[in-house]
């Protein structure tokens, strides 16, 4: 009331009132939520469930082609499998009355995926996020990502050089720097970024080639003097920006295929091409693309792998992914054995040591299709049969097969994950130094 006798006092009041009702419609709080074009994943719940018969599997097949409300982290393939599944929450009525018909055993790991998101988008930079203000505490756009790459080269010109590659379907580079200490050494190729929403992979990516850059521990320093790197951290660039901008569960590349967009990259190289563990079904997310190699993105990576593995001595060459928290080595698409199974074990096992002797982390070692599931084009399986690279391994990085966080890893698990993912580097280099995959090579080489 006493304000109805000083009406100049309600001048700022209704002022602040105006603009702010004004000024959200252009801001990020809450109320301009409902006007946002991004996917939103409120309610959405992850259930963990095991299937127990065939009858189980059957019904979770059945289940994945006929809806798109489900998302399945991997395919229901047999019994005695776990299976980890997003479900739209007008599904959720009817997912609990599957489990109940056919008593599938589950739980569900998580109740609102959105608020994940929302946690994490807190430790994104803002894009335009100078190179300076680079670190492993926080998630980068990928202009970011790239500026910083250049940075690092502008400071150690006799060890780094950009290599921008063109070719992505939108349009952006495929950006990556070699590091070489000295003439003669072996290569070490480190593919990140190839699934869009993985966000640890380019950020551990990172981590080690920073490592490499200003460790003073000696067994970092004997990686980056006795090994020559190509570090390449977001090979799926299209996808990643689609994953900050539109779709945090975005996987695939962003080329259109009629109805749907998107090839699984890591199906589409020329190794059993849509074999087993790939789909030719375009909204599929384990697409594998018109044909092999169809893909801007393979195509540049596959020629300069290619190129490089001879004249730079290529004998090693990690793809890394998220979540599962496994070293894996080929076959994806055979359970025939690689001719070094046992040498690809015993690195692997190696490399599998030194993450749990750093923070304690379980991580399973073994071929890919006896540890994970079948898949087939992908490029590690490329690089060990087509390119002759001996020593090849995809690693899942953090969290567990049960995690419920899947690929919204928490920042602040960046550095740890980087840590023992280069204990893990300098443990499975070492064992195949000793194995003796990088002797003589150099003179092979140069006849
Ligand atoms: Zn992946």
């Amino acid at each position: 009331m006493r304000l109805l006798n000083h009406p100049v006092q309600l001048a700022p009041l209704i002022l602040v009132v105006f603009f702010g009702i004004n000024a959200c419609i252009a801001c990020d709080g809450p109320a301009s939520a409902a006007a946002s074009n991004k996917a939103r994943y409120d309610q959405f719940r992850i259930y963990r469930v095991f299937l127990e018969t065939d009858e189980q599997v059957g019904i979770m097949q059945q289940l994945e082609n006929r809806s798109d409300s489900y998302q399945f982290m991997g395919h229901a393939r047999n019994p005695n499998q776990n299976l980890s599944i997003m479900v739209a929450p007008q599904k959720i009525a009817e997912i609990t009355d599957l489990m109940d018909r056919f008593q599938i055993q589950g739980q569900v790991l998580l109740y609102n995926i959105q608020e994940l998101i929302d946690a994490q988008e807190l430790t994104v930079m803002p894009k335009g996020t100078a190179p300076e203000q680079f670190d492993w505490t926080h998630y980068f756009h990928l202009d970011t990502i790239h500026k910083w790459l250049d940075l690092q080269a502008s400071k150690y010109p006799d060890l780094l050089t950009v290599i921008p590659l063109q070719a992505s379907y939108e349009r952006n580079l495929i950006k990556g720097v070699k590091l070489s200490a000295k003439p003669g050494n072996t290569a070490v190729f480190v593919e990140c970024g190839i699934h869009a929403r993985e966000w640890i992979s380019p950020a551990v990516c990172t981590y080690i080639l920073n490592q490499l850059l200003t460790s003073e521990a000696p067994e970092v320093h004997d990686l980056a003097t006795n090994f020559d790197w190509f570090f390449f951290p977001v090979v799926n660039p299209d996808g990643y920006k689609y994953t900050f901008d539109a779709d945090r569960f975005w996987r695939k590349n962003r080329r259109p295929y009629g109805l749907c967009r998107g090839v699984d990259l890591n199906r589409n190289f020329e190794s059993n091409w849509n074999g087993i563990g790939a789909s030719s079904d375009p909204c599929a997310y384990d697409f594998a693309g018109g044909s092999a190699a169809s893909e801007p993105e393979t195509q540049v990576i596959q020629n300069f792998v290619k190129q490089n593995a001879q004249s730079a001595r290529i004998r090693t060459y990690f793809s890394m992914h998220s979540y599962s928290q496994l070293i894996m080595f080929p076959y994806g698409y055979t359970t025939d054995r690689v001719d070094n199974y046992a040498d690809l074990v015993a690195i692997g096992e190696r490399g599998s040591e030194a993450i749990r002797n750093t923070h304690g982390k379980q991580y399973l070692a073994g071929a890919m299709i006896e540890t994970i599931y079948p898949s087939s084009g992908d490029s590690v399986d490329w690089a060990y049969a087509e390119c002759g690279v001996p020593v090849a391994y995809t690693f899942e990085l953090r969290g567990p097969p049960e995690s419920t966080n899947m690929f919204i890893l928490p920042a602040e698990e960046i550095a740890p994950t980087g840590e023992e993912t280069l204990a893990a580097y300098v443990a499975m280099l070492g064992e195949a130094r000793k194995l003796g995959y990088y002797d003589g090579v150099g003179q092979k080489g140069e006849l």
